[in-house]
C-alpha cells in the first residue's frame, strides 16, 4: 500500500468501524477528517486520536451538506444496529437517502472517490444462499425493518446513478455482520448483547429458536477489506464483503458462554419482524477482484471481543 493516500473524510467516523478505519487511515499516512452526529457512535472511541496532528472531527449531522476539500470519502454514517435504526425510522431513512445525495454532491464537485457501506440487508430474508452480488435479494419495502435495508437500497441507486451520469469514482460495499472491540455495551447487535450478557451472568437472549443463522466477520479484516476496495483502480461494486463462516444464534450463543466460562442460561424471547432466516456472504468476487479474504476465525475474533468487554465492564 502506498504511503500519503491523502485527505479522507470518514462519516459515521467516531462509530465501531469508523473509529477502526480512522486508526488504520493514520497509520498510512492518511489527512482524515471524522464526521459524526454521535446518534450511536461515541467520543469514547476516537478520544485517543484527538492528539494527532492528522485527525480531525467534526460534530456533523450527514443529513445536511457538507464542504470540504478531501480526496476520498468512505461514507459510514448510518445506525447499523436493528433497535437504533428503528428508534427513529424516518430520520434512518433521512440518513441513507440524504446523507448519500450530499455525500455525493461533495464527491462530484472535489472529484473525490467515494465508498458506501452498504449491507447485506439490501438481500433482505434471502432466498439465494449463499448470497451472491448478483442477487437483487427479498426485502420487504414496508416492514419495520425496510427503513434500514430500502434506504440502502436507494443509496445504492444513486451510487450508481451518479456514476452512470456524473462519472462520480464509487466503490460499493456490501458488508455482512462484522464484530469486535468498541461495539458499543448497549448496541443491541447479536455478539454484543451475548458477550456482555454472558460476562455479568445474565440469561443469554435468543429470539425466536436460534436456527437462524449469520456469517460473523472480525473488524480488522472487515477494515482491510473496506481499504482494498477503495485503493482498487478498477472495481466500482457492488461487493460482498464478510466471513462466510457461517453458525446459528444458538450456536453463538453457546460458544460465547465457553468462551466467558459462564454460567448464564439460554433463554428464548420473540424473533423480531423479519428477521433473516440465513445470511451468508459469497465472497469470489472479493476473492478474484481484491485478493481479499478474512483472516481471523470466529473463535479468535470472540477471544479478543470478550477480552475488549472484560476491560470495558471493570469500569462501568
Ligand atoms: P455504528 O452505529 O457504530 O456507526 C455508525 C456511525 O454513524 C455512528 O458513529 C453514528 O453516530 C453515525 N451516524 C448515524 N447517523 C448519522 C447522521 N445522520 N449523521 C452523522 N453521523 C451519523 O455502526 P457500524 O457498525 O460502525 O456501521 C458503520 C456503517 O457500516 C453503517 O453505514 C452500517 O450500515 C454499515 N454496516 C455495518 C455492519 C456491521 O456489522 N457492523 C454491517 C453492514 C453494514
Ligand atoms: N439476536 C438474538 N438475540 C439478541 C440479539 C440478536 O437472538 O440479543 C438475533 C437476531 O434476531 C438475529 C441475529 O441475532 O437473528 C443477528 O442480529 P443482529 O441484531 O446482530 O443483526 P442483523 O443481522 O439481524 O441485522
Amino acid at each position: 500500500m502506498e504511503k500519503n493516500i491523502g485527505r479522507i473524510l470518514i462519516t459515521g467516523g467516531a462509530g465501531f468501524l469508523g473509529s477502526h478505519l480512522s486508526e488504520a487511515l493514520l497509520a498510512k499516512d492518511a489527512d482524515i477528517l471524522c464526521t459524526d452526529n454521535f446518534f450511536s457512535g461515541s467520543k469514547d472511541n476516537i478520544r485517543h486520536l484527538f492528539q494527532h496532528p492528522y485527525f480531525e472531527l467534526i460534530r456533523h449531522d450527514v443529513t445536511h451538506p457538507f464542504f470540504a476539500e478531501v480526496d476520498k470519502i468512505y461514507h459510514l454514517a448510518c445506525p447499523a444496529s436493528p433497535i437504533h435504526y428503528q428508534y427513529n425510522a424516518i430520520k434512518t431513512i433521512k440518513t441513507s437517502v440524504l446523507g448519500t445525495i450530499h455525500m455525493l454532491g461533495l464527491a462530484k464537485r472535489t472529484k473525490a472517490r467515494i465508498l458506501l457501506a452498504s449491507t447485506s440487508e439490501v438481500y433482505g430474508d434471502p432466498k439465494v444462499h449463499p448470497q451472491a452480488e448478483t442477487y437483487w435479494g427479498h426485502v420487504n419495502p414496508i416492514g419495520v425493518r425496510s427503513c434500514y435495508d430500502e434506504g440502502k437500497r436507494v443509496a445504492e441507486t444513486l451510487m450508481m446513478d451518479y456514476h452512470r451520469q456524473n462519472r462520480v469514482d464509487i466503490r460499493i460495499a456490501r458488508i455482512f455482520n462484522t464484530y469486535g472491540p468498541r461495539m458499543a455495551v448497549q448496541d443491541g447487535r447479536v455478539v454484543s448483547n451475548f458477550i456482555v450478557q454472558a460476562l455479568k451472568g445474565n440469561p443469554i437472549t435468543v429470539y425466536g429458536e436460534g436456527t437462524q443463522t449469520r456469517s460473523f466477520c472480525y473488524v480488522s479484516d472487515m477494515i482491510s477489506g473496506l481499504i482494498d476496495l477503495m485503493e482498487n483502480q478498477d472495481v466500482t461494486g457492488p461487493i460482498n464483503l464478510g466471513n462466510p463462516e457461517e453458525c446459528t444464534i444458538l450456536d453463538l450463543a453457546e460458544r460465547i458462554i465457553r468462551l466467558c466460562n459462564s454460567s448464564s442460561r439460554i433463554i428464548h424471547k420473540p424473533l423480531p419482524q423479519d428477521d433473516p432466516v440465513q445470511r451468508c456472504p459469497d465472497i469470489a468476487l472479493a476473492q478474484e477482484k481484491l485478493g481479499w479474504q478474512p483472516e481471523v476465525g470466529l473463535e479468535h475474533g470472540l477471544k479478543q471481543t470478550i477480552a475488549y468487554f472484560q476491560e470495558k465492564l471493570s469500569h462501568i
